[in-house]
């Protein structure tokens, strides 16, 4: 369990104001003059010994990213942050761009400093309205402050910081779709390489980084990589913010310790399943992306990228989505189909053709009027579209069908046989 003492997001309900005044009064915009003046290359140094992975979803070492951008170019450099936050049962964002958004301007100034970057975006989820006019605010803020603009923070970097808001479509999420929609386009994902530390927005190198990853980096430099380390488990270290929902007594977002065991944070943070935790079905714990975990391996599973990663499952943003045993889960999951169809840019074609060909499908298999062969020819399918897209949407539109296939075959195969049955009398 995580002590209080080691909690990042110390307002992360929003119990006391976002303003400048109380953010700094929880130690937000301290020393990071100081931080700053140690130069690059120990801002890398020191977040690539954190151990500090992307909390986007993909679990990549930061420090890494970072190191990629240019020492040297004749462009400029940019920092870009994904605040798009889409992904069905994730809601982490949200609370620090409402809450503690001081956290993550100053990550941000930190994070452009370390990557030789004047200039950063906030790409903000265009239904984040709210968010946004209270992200704005403390740009504000920090800007009559002085801790933004020439001289942020008496620091001798300048560093501006513009909110962009999108429209509303899944895919901006990407972060080559993300930059595409940033220079007006449509948000479609670019084929890489190259990648944005090569040639990013407006064709110069750029960092794209999730907000919750940039928002613990200033506490990170504060207290020490070591410090970090010492939170989680070997090589997923530090603090998380997951989100609970679904079929739970008090559904939640909560920091808490990486590799916490699943059901310790269910019973502690979310009330326990609906009905106790025998009455568990399955849960899908890191977002709709991945694939669902049966009770069983719920159990005893950690929640951290490599465990999850060992159940064929993972972390992705967290978003801990909890269904018991009433679920009618072969209907649930494609619903989640239907969700990949729509939001596929149409971009390529195992994308475009298979999310449209999975949901028909999986539509058929949830009223039982398909072949139990059927079963293995939608598996194989899956197979054929993941890994074979411009972008991640086609493997997350397979791992939640691969998932269902994988633990509740038999639960298809009785609806198809109870179906066929019910069609001959
Ligand atoms: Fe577009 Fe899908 Fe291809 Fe991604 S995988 S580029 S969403 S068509």
């Amino acid at each position: 369990m995580l002590h209080n003492r080691d909690r990042i997001f110390t307002n992360l309900y929003g119990e006391n104001p976002d303003s400048l005044k109380e953010a700094k009064a929880r130690g937000d915009w301290d020393k990071t003059k100081e931080i700053i003046a140690k130069g690059r290359a120990w801002i890398v140094q020191e977040i690539t010994k954190s151990e500090l992975r992307g909390r986007g979803g993909a679990g990549f070492s930061t420090g890494v990213k970072w190191s990629f951008m240019p020492q040297e170019s004749d462009k400029p450099s940019y920092l870009v942050v994904n605040a798009d936050e889409s992904e069905p049962g994730t809601c982490k964002d949200r609370d620090i761009l409402r809450n503690e958004p001081h956290k993550l301007i100053e990550g941000c100034l930190i994070a452009g400093a370390a990557i030789g970057a004047h200039v950063g975006y906030i790409y903000v989820r265009g239904e984040y309205y709210r968010e946004a006019e209270r992200l704005q605010a403390a740009i504000d803020e920090a800007y009559a402050a002085k801790l933004l603009g020439k001289n942020a923070a008496k620091s001798g970097w300048d560093f501006d910081l513009y909110i962009h808001r999108g429209a509303g479509a899944y895919i901006c999420g990407e972060e080559s779709a993300l930059l595409e929609s940033l220079e007006g386009r449509k948000g479609m994902p670019r084929l890489k390489p190259p990648f944005p530390a090569q040639i990013g927005l407006y064709g110069c190198p750029t960092t794209v980084n999730n907000v919750e990853t940039i928002a613990v980096v200033p506490t990170i430099l504060r207290r020490g990589a070591s410090w970090f380390t010492k939170i989680g488990t070997p090589h997923n270290t530090g603090t998380k913010i997951f989100c609970i929902s679904g079929h739970v007594n008090k559904p939640c977002n909560v920091e808490e310790a990486m590799g916490i065991p699943l059901r310790e944070l269910i019973d502690r943070y979310a009330g326990g399943v609906r009905g106790g935790w025998q009455n568990l079905k399955a849960v899908i714990p890191g977002g709709s992306s991945v694939a669902l975990i049966p009770k069983n391996i719920c159990d005893t599973v950690l929640m951290d990228f490599d465990s999850l990663k060992q159940v064929h499952s993972g972390l992705g943003t967290a978003g801990v989505i909890v269904m018991d045993k009433s679920t009618d889960i072969i209907k649930a999951i494609a619903r989640l189909s239907k969700f990949y169809m729509d939001e596929s840019c149409g971009q390529c074609s195992p994308c475009r053709e298979g999310t449209g060909w999975i949901w028909r499908m999986m539509v058929r298999l949830s009223k039982g009027s398909a072949k139990e062969s059927d079963i293995d020819l939608l598996e194989e399918v899956t197979h054929q579209i993941e890994g074979h897209t411009i972008c991640a949407l086609g493997d997350a539109a397979a791992w939640p069908v691969q998932g269902l296939i994988r633990h509740f075959r038999g639960e298809i195969e009785n609806r198809i046989r109870l179906a066929s049955k019910a069609t001959i009398l």
